[in-house]
């Protein structure tokens, strides 16, 4: 068996495992598969073994790796992203996790216009730990994000997407995964989130951590090393 089959296997069984303790079925728990400074190499020998939905963070490494794989692939943008680059966003991706001002959000909704009129399911992401140095919008500043979004045509708020603080005990974000989850359940409250009755996104969770973050309500957990190995 190869290494990133091991490894898949693994991540899969502990989804599962971190699912039901948690009484939510394991296809409530979607994988993105970080592929960032990854060689194009794993990526298809993880799709080999039917990961079909992977995250970048940089558009063009994410450009030459979308032309060379199946078009089966679901992509996910989970960077930072630059106005300049909306375009090139919005062209690739099947998701932009990581909206966090409305300049952005009009730059994507003006590029999908132009671009044939898609509509784009995309992700608040928030600054849950309010680290300055982290982008993300700040909790009380969602609301109305969310109200300025609901005039752009051709964007859907899926849901939120978080980078919490870093810790090496993941009992130590759980904290935050909560916080996230009442967030995005307040907005529900508020008909910000999930008004056409779709069920709401929460992405957060990485290698260190997906299975608190299962246990709180991820829906997408975001895993590049533990996947892929080390990023060169
Ligand atoms: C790189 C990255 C990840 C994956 O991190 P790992 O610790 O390697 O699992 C997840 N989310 C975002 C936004 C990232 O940039």
């Amino acid at each position: 068996m190869t290494r990133i089959k091991h490894n898949l296997q693994l991540i899969q069984a502990r989804i599962e495992k971190a699912a039901r303790r948690a009484g939510r079925p394991q296809e409530a728990v979607r994988l993105v598969a970080v592929s960032k400074k990854q060689p194009v190499e794993l990526l298809r020998e993880a799709f080999a073994c039917g990961q079909t939905l992977f995250g970048e963070n940089y558009p063009q490494e994410a450009a030459g790796k979308i032309a060379r794989l199946d078009r089966a692939i679901a992509w996910h943008f989970i960077g930072h992203l630059q106005s300049n680059k909306a375009a090139t966003a919005a062209a690739l991706f099947d998701m932009v996790q990581t909206v966090d001002r409305l300049k952005i959000a009009r730059a994507l909704d003006r590029s999908l216009a132009e671009s044939g009129g898609r509509i784009m399911p995309i992700l608040i992401q928030v600054n849950i730990g309010r680290e300055p140095q982290k982008a993300g919008i700040a909790p009380e500043d969602c609301a109305g994000l969310l109200k300025s979004i609901l005039d752009l045509k051709h964007l859907r708020v899926r849901g939120l997407m978080i980078m919490p603080p870093f810790h090496d005990d993941p009992e130590e974000t759980r904290p935050y995964f909560r916080q996230t989850r009442e967030l995005a359940s307040s907005l529900c409250g508020q008909g910000l989130l999930a008004a056409d009755g779709g069920g709401v996104e929460l992405s957060m969770g990485m290698s260190g951590d997906y299975e608190t973050a299962i246990e709180e309500g991820a829906t997408l957990v975001r895993i590049g090393s533990a996947l892929f190995g080390e990023r060169k």
